[in-house]
C-alpha cells in the first residue's frame, strides 16, 4: 500500500488577484472559524483513516491567513487519524504579506517544515499589474524571516510571460530568485482564463504578451541559469536543490494516492477519484449537517489510469519507465503508443533510452501536444 499525500484546502485570501481562477474567496473571520471546525470534523470521519501518509500540503487560497494554533489543530487531527511518518513533509503555502518572523515561528512550532511562498515577481510594477498586494521587498523580507524562524526547506513561485514582460525583465526576476536563495522553485506560465479581469486591464493599459518565441526563450534561459546556480530541474515547471524536490507534488506525477480535505479538494485512491463541493458555505453546512461533502466520484477505467500514469509521469525530467508502468498496468506500453510517439522522437521532443522515455527540454515546451498521445 503506498503512502498517502494529505491535502488541506484553505479558500481564504486577503484580496483577489485579477488573474486568479482558483477556488477562493475573501477572508471572513466568522466563516474561517466555522471552516476550520468543519475541516477537523471531515478529517476525523475520513474513510481512509489509519492509512500510512507521509506528506501534508496546505494549499489555497492563502493558508497562511490561518493562525498557527489552527494549523496545529489541523496537523494534530491528521496525525490522530492517519499513520503519519515521523519525517513527514508538511508544506504551507504562504503569501509574503501575511507573515513575519513571529508568525513563521508559530507555524514551525505547529509542525510545518516547508514553506512555499507565492512571490510571482520581484518587480513592484509587475506585482501591481497582477493585483498582488505584496512588494518585492516584502517578499525578500518574508524569505529572510522564514530562514530566521528556522525553515531549511523554502520554496518560491514565480510567474513568467506576464503582460508587458520582456525576456530581460523576466530574467531579472530569475536572478532575484537566485539571490533570494530558496531550496526549491516553481516557474509557471501565466494562464489567463476567458473572463479574467486582467484581460480587460491589459486592453486598457495596452500591455500585450511577448511573442511565443520569447516565451520559449524565457523558459529555456531560466532553466539554464538556475542550473548554473545549483538547482536541478526535476519537472517541467519545478527545480530544486539536491534532496529538496516536493515530496507531496511528486505523488501527483508518480501515479501516487492522495486524500484532499476542504472545499473543492480532489482525492485519488485505488483508482477512484472524487471531488468535494467547491463553495465554502455549502461545504461547512454539509459537514455540520453530517451529509457527504463529495459532489463527484468516479471509478477510473484501466485505460484512464494508464493514460494518467504516462501523462503525468512524462512531466518529470526522469520520465517514465516503460517496463515498470507496463508491468503495473499489464500492458506493453510501446506496442500501444509507440507509433503515435515516434514522430516526437524524430522531432527531438522525446527521447527513449532503454526502457526510459522522457521529454527533452525542447519537448517540454511542446508537452501538451506530446501528452495528447495518451488521452
Ligand atoms: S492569493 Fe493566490 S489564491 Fe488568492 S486570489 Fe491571489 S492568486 Fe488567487
Amino acid at each position: 500500500m503506498s503512502r498517502l499525500g494529505l491535502y488541506v484546502h484553505v479558500p481564504f485570501c486577503s484580496s483577489i488577484c485579477n488573474y486568479c481562477n482558483f477556488n477562493r474567496g475573501l477572508f471572513d473571520p466568522e466563516l474561517k472559524d466555522r471552516y476550520v471546525a468543519a475541516l477537523l470534523k471531515e478529517i476525523q470521519s475520513s474513510p481512509h483513516a489509519a492509512r500510512p501518509a507521509d506528506t501534508i500540503f496546505f494549499g489555497g487560497g492563502t493558508p497562511s491567513l490561518l493562525d498557527a494554533s489552527e494549523i496545529e489543530s489541523i496537523i494534530g487531527s491528521l496525525r490522530r487519524s492517519f499513520d503519519l511518518s515521523q519525517d513527514a513533509e508538511i508544506t504551507l503555502e504562504t503569501n509574503p504579506e501575511t507573515v513575519d518572523r513571529e508568525k513563521l515561528e508559530g507555524f514551525r512550532a505547529a509542525g510545518v517544515n516547508r514553506i512555499s511562498f507565492g512571490v510571482q515577481s520581484f518587480q513592484d510594477d509587475e506585482l501591481k499589474r497582477l493585483g498582488r498586494i505584496h512588494s518585492a521587498d516584502r517578499a525578500r523580507a518574508a524569505m529572510a524571516a522564514a530562514r530566521a524562524a528556522g525553515f531549511d526547506n523554502v520554496s518560491l513561485d514565480l510567474m513568467m510571460w506576464l503582460p508587458g514582460q520582456s525576456v530581460d525583465r523576466w530574467l531579472a526576476n530569475v536572478d532575484a530568485l537566485v539571490e533570494a536563495g530558496p531550496d526549491h522553485a516553481s516557474l509557471y506560465l501565466l494562464e489567463l482564463y476567458p473572463n479574467a479581469p486582467l484581460k480587460e486591464e491589459m486592453a486598457r493599459g495596452g500591455w500585450s504578451l511577448a511573442p511565443d518565441e520569447d516565451a520559449a526563450d524565457m523558459y529555456l534561459e531560466a532553466m539554464a541559469r538556475l542550473e548554473r546556480h545549483g538547482y536541478r530541474q526535476y519537472e517541467i515547471s519545478n527545480v530544486a536543490r539536491p534532496g529538496r524536490a516536493s515530496r507531496h507534488n511528486l505523488k501527483y506525477w508518480t501515479d501516487g494516492e492522495w486524500v484532499g480535505f476542504g472545499c473543492g479538494a480532489h482525492s485519488t485512491v485505488a483508482g477512484v477519484r472524487w471531488k468535494n463541493v467547491s463553495a465554502t458555505e455549502e461545504y461547512v453546512n454539509r459537514v455540520a449537517a453530517g451529509t457527504s461533502v463529495v459532489t463527484e466520484r468516479r471509478h477510473l477505467s484501466h485505460d484512464e489510469r494508464l493514460g494518467d500514469a504516462l501523462f503525468t509521469g512524462l512531466r518529470l525530467c526522469e520520465g517514465i519507465d516503460l517496463e515498470e508502468v507496463g508491468h503495473r498496468y499489464a500492458v506493453d506500453v510501446w506496442s500501444r503508443y509507440g507509433e503515435a510517439l515516434r514522430p516526437y522522437i524524430d522531432e527531438g521532443w522525446l527521447v527513449r533510452r532503454g526502457e526510459r522515455l522522457s521529454l527533452t527540454r525542447a519537448g517540454m515546451l511542446m508537452a501538451n501536444e506530446v501528452m495528447a498521445a495518451f488521452v
